[in-house]
């Protein structure tokens, strides 16, 4: 993993927010305000539209989906390379809102990955079960993606894991930290195995306020977040920040 990766990582992503490029503006500035390479990666995934006004602001910017397709008629979708020439050095894929709505399967997500690697952009990738379970029931359907989705990292690439148990998603759902570290746990045990490297393994799901103090508890298994909803409420990311870089 390069030097500029460095532990914890903290995923701002934005999704259909906010509404105006004036707003994505004064996020930005506040989030670049209180950010320090040293304690960490803070990485913005504004929408597509707004990503050249956030770079140029920001140097931390990720994409918050990629073609799984090199170039061509694929109206309405961005590839890898035109965010590798914005100077975007992250991609969210996977995200269950594409899996839900866009009815990504995992066989494309393992394809953006690899388009993602092909320009040298590190892929934030994100798995989870989407309904409440056990222990080994989610952990079933996690390997399952799993097992798509290693085959195409690239060895010695950079990458991601993001673990969102999408039950948690939506900004104020209840989290068990220790249920979400128990499964970060075996995500990096198995990846590893599979791969013989390591990879940073981060937690999304209504991460807030309220409940960052219980999931850093678990920071030594949890290597970072990736925050939705409370990522464009200014003063909110900005004390979720804060506390992380406290912690670690
Ligand atoms: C997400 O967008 O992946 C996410 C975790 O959202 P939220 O923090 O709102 O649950």
């Amino acid at each position: 993993m390069s030097i500029y990766m460095k532990k914890p990582f903290i995923i701002c992503n934005w999704k259909m927010n906010p509404a105006t490029p004036r707003e994505a503006k004064k996020i930005t500035q506040e989030i670049a305000r209180i950010t320090e390479a040293k304690k960490g990666t803070v990485i913005i995934a504004p929408p597509t539209l707004f990503i050249e006004r956030v770079r140029a602001l920001y140097p931390w910017v990720a994409g918050q989906d990629i073609s799984a397709h090199a170039a061509g008629a694929y109206t309405g979708q961005i590839s890898a390379r035109m965010l590798r020439k914005e100077n975007v050095s992250y991609v969210i894929v996977g995200h269950s809102e594409r899996r839900k709505y866009q009815c990504e399967t995992d066989e494309q997500i393992a394809q953006k990955i690899k388009q993602a690697h092909g320009e040298k952009i590190t892929p934030i990738i994100c798995v989870g079960e989407t309904k409440k379970a056990t222990i080994p029931q989610a952990w079933n359907k996690i390997k399952k993606q799993l097992d798509i989705l290693i085959p195409s990292l690239v060895r010695g690439g950079n990458y991601i894991f993001a673990y969102e148990p999408v039950w948690a998603i939506g900004g104020n759902k209840e989290v068990d930290p220790k249920y979400a570290t128990d499964i970060i746990y075996r995500i990096k045990l198995y990846v590893r195995t599979q791969t013989q490297e390591v990879s940073p393994v981060i937690y999304g799901g209504s991460v807030n306020c309220e409940n960052i103090d219980s999931l850093l508890y678990y920071k030594n298994t949890i290597d970072g977040f990736l925050v939705g909803s409370a990522s464009v409420r200014p003063k909110e990311i900005k004390n979720i920040i804060k506390k992380i870089y406290g912690s670690y």
